[in-house]
């Protein structure tokens, strides 16, 4: 479990234990390292691999939430959506997103209604509605406005542009949201930017939270018997979909979660992204749900369903889900096949939303908040979970329950992390021009092609100068097999300084090689070789982490390497 680990079990007490490493988990360590308290993060599985590796992937301002008139949380999601053009530019990137329209006046009585409390939503939304919707959409993203303001486009205008767009439209809008290219590797940065912060702090993945006796909290790590016991002042429940199951664990059961699942398939589609042109069309499916597609790294990402689900570690794609999406890309884009034999990944994660009694997912809330149990004669630390929230609202979110936690402690705030670059984002050049220069300069500073270190900065921002550093100094670098833009030196930093603790970290979370549905057999056979000799694993180990990759991409990602 590491040095870290064993002089915080022997220091015995800490100011924060956080249960797990989401988004969430994530976002409030990287916070609080940065007031300096002493924290310890534990994830069972690795960062990122719960529902933070599950969404959108957009980073947005909640456009629909205008509809069931949660207006401070758009507010809230359009500012943190600026900041975090601006603090995480190298993986947080602009989307000109496109909504057809398919009436003039449709659903303004439906949107009242939702507006004042029904629990039904508008089935259709006309063009009334939509130029309402995006002229608030631009009131509320004024805050650190980034981006262009929307604009609307006639029939005729819109099928010039996008001829394959089914010509039962009136009308289409445009507007401006935001794509998180690397969701798992933007996690892992904050989990590294707050332990560079807070030397005394830990982080550990692949390590559960087991037990809670008078006190004494025990983590235990899953790959060995390794365990140690905690005395915090406060234990964050930021276990996401699992949170009522981590509070049975605290001896407290409860009942905060109620979620739905979502399912996402991406498709080797090249006709799609020639008419998207970098596009995402937001759009309405047949039973009134909206549902997106764009491109994302080079495939099409289209999702989403919202369905009523509970279990958080058995949750995939199911074959309806898949022709529902398939379907409402046939309607939408009537000119454009589309057919399971494209489909090169999928998945699903459950969102963690508060506990309803809403009929339709659709309309439960998407807000967040933070129960909290106060401390009892058998417990002495209060427990806050932090239920639901969304990925885009994270900053915010955590900044909310620091300062909760600080005062509790009678500590103040040293940093507000609203202009807090993360990771790669640091000292991110901001034109395209600059950009170039930095990578001939780093191409001429390394002697590795600029093409190399075009990758590794589309890869890690501004810190591929360390990684570069690393290749430059291995022997015989080598593209991947079935990858180029990755390379045999990249995966040998990645395995020895981003606490890789299975091949499925480094397939799934530190490189997008599964998420883009390009793993192959002989591929990862490479990255376990590579792996083996990183980490030191022998031929059992490394047969083992070969059937657990594969059987994940079977079970639960629609993929079979042949
Ligand atoms: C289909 C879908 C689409 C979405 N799209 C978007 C979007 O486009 N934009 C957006 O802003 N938001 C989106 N969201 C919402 C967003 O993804 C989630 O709200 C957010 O990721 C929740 O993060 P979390 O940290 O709370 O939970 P999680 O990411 O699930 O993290 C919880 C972690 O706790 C760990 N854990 C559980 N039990 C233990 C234990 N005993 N010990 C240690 N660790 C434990 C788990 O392994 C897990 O990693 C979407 C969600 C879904 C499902």
């Amino acid at each position: 479990m590491g040095e870290r680990m064993a002089a915080m079990a022997a220091r015995g007490t800490l100011d924060v234990l956080i249960v797990g490493a989401g988004v969430n988990g994530a976002g409030l360590f990287r916070d609080l390292t940065a007031q300096g308290l002493d924290c310890l993060l534990v994830e069972k599985n690795d960062y990122a691999a719960g529902t933070s590796a599950a969404p959108s992937r957009l980073i947005h301002g909640g456009l629909k939430y205008l509809e069931t008139g949660e207006f401070r949380l758009v507010a809230q999601s359009t500012l943190e959506r600026n900041l975090l053009l601006a603090n995480a530019p190298h993986y947080v990137k602009p989307l000109p997103t496109l909504i057809p329209i398919f009436s003039w006046t449709k659903g303004v009585g439906a949107a009242l209604r939702t507006l004042f409390g029904s629990k039904s939503a508008p089935r259709s939304r006309g063009a009334l509605l939509v130029k309402i919707g995006l002229m608030l959409y631009d009131f509320y993203g004024a805050r650190h406005r980034v981006m262009p303001r929307h604009s609307t486009a006639s029939r005729a205008a819109s099928l010039r542009d996008l001829p394959a767009l089914t010509p039962d439209i009136v009308a289409t809008g445009t507007y401006y949201d935001a794509t998180v290219t690397h969701p798992e590797r933007l996690i892992f940065e904050l989990v590294r930017d707050g332990l560079a912060d807070s030397p005394r702090s830990v982080a550990l993945n692949h390590v559960r939270l087991e037990r809670a006796e008078d006190g004494a909290l025990t983590v235990k790590s899953l790959a060995g018997e390794a365990a140690a016991t905690v005395r915090p002042k406060i234990v964050v429940n930021a276990a996401g979909p699992w949170i009522d199951e981590v509070n049975a664990i605290l001896g407290e059961p409860s009942r905060m979660i109620g979620g739905t699942k979502g399912s996402h398939i991406l498709l080797d589609h090249p006709d799609l992204l020639k008419e998207l042109k970098g596009r995402m069309i937001y759009f309405e499916a047949d039973d009134g749900r909206i549902c997106l597609v764009f491109e994302y790294l080079g495939r099409a990402l289209a999702g989403s369903t919202d369905i009523k689900a509970a279990d958080p570690d058995t949750v995939r794609c199911e074959p309806d889900e898949v022709e529902y999406l398939l379907e409402s890309l046939r309607r939408l884009l009537p000119k454009l096949r589309f057919s399971r034999d494209q489909i090169v990944y999928v998945y699903s994660g459950i969102r963690p939303l508060p506990a309803s009694d809403a009929k339709d997912p659709g309309l439960i809330t998407r807000d967040h908040a933070t129960p909290i149990l106060e401390p009892t004669a058998s417990r002495p630390y209060p427990v806050y979970s932090l239920v639901g929230g969304k990925w885009t609202t994270f900053r915010g979110y955590a900044e909310e329950v620091a300062d909760m936690l600080l005062k509790r402690l009678s500590a103040s705030r040293r940093v507000s992390t609203r202009d807090l670059a993360i990771g790669g984002g640091r000292d991110y050049p901001k034109t395209e021009a600059a950009r170039q220069a930095w990578i001939s300069g780093l191409a001429q500073e390394t002697g590795l092609a600029e093409k190399r270190i075009a990758d590794l900065f589309a890869h890690y921002g501004t810190t591929a100068r360390i990684v570069a550093a690393h290749v430059a100094a291995f022997p015989a670098d080598a593209p991947l097999p079935d990858a180029a833009d990755y390379s045999t030196g990249e995966m040998d930093y990645l395995l020895r300084h981003e606490q890789v603790g299975s091949l499925a970290d480094l397939a799934f979370r530190r490189t997008t090689l599964a998420v883009t549905g390009r793993l192959t057999a002989r591929l990862v056979e490479a990255l376990a070789l590579q792996a083996s000799e990183a980490l030191g694993w022998d031929a059992a180990r490394r047969a083992d982490e070969i059937a657990a990759v594969r059987a994940r991409l079977k079970t639960y990602h629609g993929v079979e390497l042949t």
